[in-house]
């Protein structure tokens, strides 16, 4: 596998024509952001959304959300937010794709890592279910544990905006030994709060839980199916009745 390049996020939010880029690498593009397919996905559905570089905001501004926050507010705001509006275009068109390979659809997160580890602000569009070869590791699966802070949240950090200054202040610092010590927590099952001793019984419990849910998600559909057909033919019944009916009176006369 090719080392990940630093700064390859730079390089591509910087193209002037993003359909430039291979459509391994491009999912789609807005004019003031691109989406790419996270080379390395730490689940079924992994997506990075990046500001592309248009000025006056620079290049040293976008380098990572704790740079951008750093800038006038209402500008740092303004592409948080750009960003979050276009990631919600995103998890459409993946609830969509969940929907046309699985028969259903789970939850997706959008956030930022407190502590990035590419240049380039992206915000990841994540699956819920965190299955994926590509996670190997405590550092990969707590980097997106939904609950142990080191994965920020969008809305989180859109909050942030609303609070008061001091709270700003505090939160933008974005300070890396607070955050960092985060990734080496105990492996914690996000959803039922089991704790694991090491990545592989982790990655069995995950996919138990994903086993789990399509086998009640076929459950749940093939029921549906059921009760649609019974529907029809209840419906084709009641609509022979009257004929049915009118040959019985002729009858009784
Ligand atoms: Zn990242
Ligand atoms: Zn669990």
């Amino acid at each position: 596998m090719p080392m990940p390049n630093l700064t390859v996020l730079r390089t591509y939010a910087l193209k002037p024509n993003p359909t430039d880029l291979p459509s391994s690498v491009l999912f789609c593009h807005t004019e003031t952001s691109l989406t790419i397919f996270d080379a390395y996905p730490k689940a079924m559905f992994h997506f990075l959304v990046l500001p592309r570089v248009i000025p006056p905001t620079t290049t040293s501004e976008l380098m990572s959300l704790r740079s951008l926050l750093a800038v006038e507010k209402e500008r740092a705001w303004g592409i948080v937010e750009m960003l979050g509006k276009d990631a919600e275009q995103v998890r459409g068109m993946v609830e969509d794709e969940m929907v046309k390979r699985y028969g259903f659809k789970w939850d997706i997160w959008i956030g930022f890592h407190s502590v990035p580890s590419m240049e380039h602000l992206h915000l990841h569009v994540i699956s819920s279910d965190l299955i994926s070869p590509a996670l190997k590791n405590k550092k990969h699966y707590n980097s997106f544990h939904p609950k142990l802070g080191f994965f920020l949240h969008l809305k989180d950090v859109l909050s942030w905006f609303d609070s008061d200054p001091s709270y700003f202040d505090m939160m933008s610092g974005l300070k890396k030994d607070q955050y960092e010590p985060l990734l080496k927590e105990d492996l914690v099952c996000w959803e039922c709060d089991k704790a694991f001793k090491n990545i592989p019984a982790l990655k069995t419990h995950l996919q138990g839980i994903w086993d789990e849910r399509v086998r009640r998600e076929k459950n749940r559909l093939e029921k549906k199916r059921k009760r649609d057909h019974e529907d029809e033919e209840a419906a084709a019944t009641q609509t022979s009745l009257p004929s049915n009916k009118r040959v019985d009176t002729g009858d009784a006369s």
